[in-house]
């Protein structure tokens, strides 16, 4: 079987990993000429990291991630700590720890278990098709691919979702913009081996450990979608807008480095449920593109990777029934963790006050045990679990 994957995001070569482990000939075609992942770092939370040992990358998750062993809540001005609980009945209950990875680490890692050099570098895809004996993808080059199956990574903005769906979709702003980053990590704005979030209106400062002595931070800002800004400024941005958050945050706005801070609006999109269309299918944002507010769209493209894994294993002679068997495996539990993303994005982010209210009033003394159930939720469903 000869797969084609448009792509070479997070899902795209966790998808080829997986195909090319059971023996399907895989081609990697991706539109950027170079490793220039979007984003600081992303939490790989313990079903994603169990989908990235799965693929022979153990060791490898481990010496990137950070070590988080304690959550903390932090109030935004007094900066007095709202409640601090262990990680450890978490990684008890779910039989793996998570690890904050830098994001072009993550990249790279997958690019070379895949094989760096084996990547259709500057490929844009411009159109996909279908037919009885085969699918065949166009570049904008004017050269084409063609294989069994065509699985679209294409991103948040896919192209072969448009195909597969039969026309675009419109994505929703979720009302709020990320800031983030990696800084060096200082015990002044939080310990070494915690998430630390700072929390209060409406908004959300945090700060996690990966490898190398780095917090990956981010700040969420809730404000209208197309504001203007110029990159280099969000260190202005943010000492204007959190000039009277705790001292543990103006520390972090001045470790940051403005030229490297990424400023990203949150988008979403509904949970579909057509993800094939004869021998093409989506795969990962592409598929179900969520709010990081759970971080778990980068996880779930991971799953879709093992899931289509496991489809292409039990039909290695029918392109078709493996395709609808994927997506059997997968619409139902992407979808739900995009709706759980979008909830604990209005709650964090004020949709409704009170609730936002409330929330902040349980963060006063909790001991773990909820949130940790929450994030335990989140976590099991997978295709391991
Ligand atoms: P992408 O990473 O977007 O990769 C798609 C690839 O396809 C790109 O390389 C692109 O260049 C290529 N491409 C697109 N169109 C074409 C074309 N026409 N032809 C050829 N190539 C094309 N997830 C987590 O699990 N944990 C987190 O903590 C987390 N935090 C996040 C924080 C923020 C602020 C954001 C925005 C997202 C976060 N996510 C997180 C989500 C995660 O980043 C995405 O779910 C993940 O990157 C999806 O991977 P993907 O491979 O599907 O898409």
């Amino acid at each position: 079987m000869k797969a084609v994957i448009v792509g070479a995001g997070m899902g795209g070569l966790s998808a080829a990993i997986a195909l090319k482990q059971i023996g399907v000939d895989v081609e990697v075609y991706e539109q950027v000429t170079e490793n220039k992942p979007v984003g600081a770092a992303i939490s790989v939370w313990s079903n994603g990291v169990k989908c990235l040992n799965h693929l022979g990358l153990e060791k490898e998750v481990a010496a990137l991630g950070g070590i988080v062993d304690t959550m903390s809540y932090v109030d935004a001005h007094t900066g007095d700590t709202l409640c601090r609980f262990s990680m450890q009945p978490l990684i008890d209950e779910v039989g793996q720890r998570p690890y904050p990875v830098a994001r072009a680490e993550l990249q790279l890692m997958l690019m070379n278990a895949y094989g760096i050099d084996d990547i259709h570098f500057g490929k844009k895809m411009v159109s996909v098709t279908d037919g009885p004996d085969h699918a065949t993808v166009e570049f904008a080059d004017g050269t084409t691919a063609t294989a069994d199956l065509v699985i679209g990574a294409d991103g948040a903005k896919s192209l072969t979702r448009e195909y597969v769906l039969g026309g675009p979709v419109t994505r929703r702003y979720a009302g709020y913009v990320n800031f983030n980053g990696l800084v060096p990590i200082d015990p002044a704005i939080g310990p070494a081996t915690e998430w630390t979030t700072y929390v209060g209106d409406h908004r959300r400062v945090s700060v996690m450990p990966v490898a190398g002595d780095r917090f990956y931070f981010f700040f969420d800002v809730p404000m209208p979608e197309g504001e203007p800004f110029e990159r280099g400024t969000a260190g202005a941005v943010l000492a204007e807008e959190f000039a009277d958050w705790a001292p543990g945050v103006q520390k972090l706005i001045a470790a940051l480095d403005p030229s490297t801070t990424n400023r990203v609006e949150i988008l979403d999109l509904d949970p579909f449920h057509t993800w094939v269309k004869g021998r093409v299918a989506v795969l990962g944002d592409a598929a179900h593109n969520t709010t990081p507010d759970i971080g778990q769209g980068g996880c779930s493209a991971m799953e879709d990777a093992v899931a289509l894994q496991f489809a292409v294993q039990d039909h290695p002679d029918d392109v078709h029934a493996a395709l609808a068997a994927y997506a059997a495996a997968r619409t139902e539990r992407a979808g739900e963790l995009v709706l759980r993303a979008r909830k604990r994005c209005d709650v964090t982010h004020g949709k409704d006050p009170e609730k936002t209210a409330a929330w902040y009033a349980e963060l006063q003394g909790e001991d773990g045990t909820n949130i940790l159930r929450g994030i335990v939720g989140n976590i099991l469903g997978g295709p391991l679990t």
